[in-house]
């Protein structure tokens, strides 16, 4: 890899105006940024990535320009699975693919994959799938799901309490015989509530696969793998940028049935680019893979790898979200955290509000002074969300943390 010192002029630019004339370098002011994604990454990475855009193993050309299917594209591919494997312990049992197209490609390709390959199963049947409504996300994938013309049985939905807990599983409806797979969103990115368990044989019976939805969660944590049908996460908020979607999936759930024999189920054909047995016999390139965003991937966990894993990982992220939140708690006439149930808080999204929309905007204000930013909540609920992603640091949140506890004490 080049030296940045010797890139540095490349990037370096002179224009007229006197105000843009400082030349542009590889550097950059470490941001304390609470964004809820596309989120923060880390600088090194960024810097490293920035470098292989112009020239990418010594050579002049850049990682970005490559052919998808060169040698050195398929590497990305293979080192940024096998770093997945490593960094979740993936058993043989599961497969890692990429695909196109964000979150909402999951929503709707899942329902087509999973029902297909349901029908392989049991000679032609058409499945049903479970539900768990617990935030806008999982909202969304089941209204996409029953958009699509599939039979969704939701079987938990707290709207009405808005999002505030995840009942345990006793409270949620049985699950039905046919049903294909029961969906949750593991981390609901705009309510700020995330599972701390899976559904056991008490609730989930025999047959039936866990689905979840991690885009904003996948890498904080330790998980089993072996217990989820299938994962499914977009990669712009905890570990990449976006452009690219991660799915782990058993692979027993791979198989399909032909074109022919789903026409002669009456079961949609899933769009041939989204079609999970078709990308994963392509190693994630039956078409054009992103390669540049599955290489800030492999940047991403080749650098989890090395500072010590989920284990690692995981453990400072709960150290962030504890200092926020009982940062927060002190002040109970002040800040509000929307979720009641501690147990069921995000570690990610860590959601709380004002007595008043103006101490809101002043609490921004003041945060933008000491260069906190990305703390608005997101627009269908409002007040503040601190996004503590992988890459947020620990002093960061302390900084957060010292902003609480003063504009607290200030304006009570
Ligand atoms: N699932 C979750 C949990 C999310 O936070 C989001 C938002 N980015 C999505 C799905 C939708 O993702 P995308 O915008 O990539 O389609």
């Amino acid at each position: 890899m080049a030296s940045f010192d010797s890139y540095r002029e490349l990037f370096s630019y002179n224009n007229n105006n006197d105000t843009m004339s400082e030349a542009r370098t590889l550097e950059r002011e470490e941001p304390n940024y609470f964004g809820a994604g596309p989120a923060l990454l880390p600088t090194s990475v960024l810097q490293e990535a920035a470098l292989d855009l112009l020239g990418y193993e010594g050579d002049n050309l850049g990682i970005g320009e490559i052919s998808h299917r060169s040698k050195p594209a398929i590497k990305v591919i293979d080192d940024t699975k096998a770093n997945l494997t490593k960094l979740l312990n993936i058993p043989d049992t599961h497969e890692v693919f990429f695909m196109q197209g964000g979150g909402t490609t999951g929503f709707s390709s899942i329902v087509y994959n999973l029902f297909a390959n349901y029908a392989k199963k049991t000679n032609g049947q058409k499945a049903k799938a479970a539900y768990a409504i617990t935030g806008s996300w999982s909202k969304k994938a089941s209204e996409e799901a029953t958009r699509l013309g599939f039979e969704v049985d939701v079987v938990v939905n707290t709207k009405s309490q808005k999002f505030a807990d995840i009942p345990p599983y006793s409270e949620w409806k049985a699950i039905d015989k046919n049903t294909a797979y029961l969906y949750v969103c593991d981390n609901e990115t705009v309510n700020g509530n995330e599972f701390k368990d899976i559904p056991g044989p008490e609730y989930l019976p025999e047959g039936v696969e866990l689905v979840a939805d991690m885009s904003s969660n996948i890498l904080s944590k330790a998980i089993d793998v072996s217990k989820y049908g299938l994962i499914m996460a977009g990669a712009q908020k905890n570990i990449g940028l976006a452009g690219l979607t991660i799915y782990i999936i058993k692979k027993s759930l791979i198989e399909q049935p032909s074109d022919e024999e789903l026409r002669s189920y009456g079961i949609p054909l899933t769009p041939i680019a989204f079609h999970y047995p078709t990308v994963i016999s392509n190693n994630s390139a039956y078409n054009t893979i992103p390669i540049f965003t599955c290489h800030i991937l492999k940047l991403v966990t080749e650098k989890l790898l090395s500072e010590g894993g989920i284990a690692h990982i995981q453990k400072l992220n709960e150290q962030k979200a504890d200092l926020l939140y009982s940062a927060l708690e002190k002040y109970p006439g002040f800040y509000t955290l929307p979720i009641s149930n501690p147990n069921v808080r995000s570690n990610m999204n860590v959601v709380f509000t004002l007595p008043s929309e103006e101490l809101e905007a002043k609490f921004i204000k003041e945060a933008a002074e000491r260069k906190l930013s990305g703390l608005k909540g997101h627009r269908s609920v409002g007040g503040m969300r601190a996004s503590i992603y992988n890459a947020v640091t620990l002093h960061s949140v302390q900084l957060l943390v010292d902003l609480v506890n003063e504009f607290a004490t200030n304006n009570s």
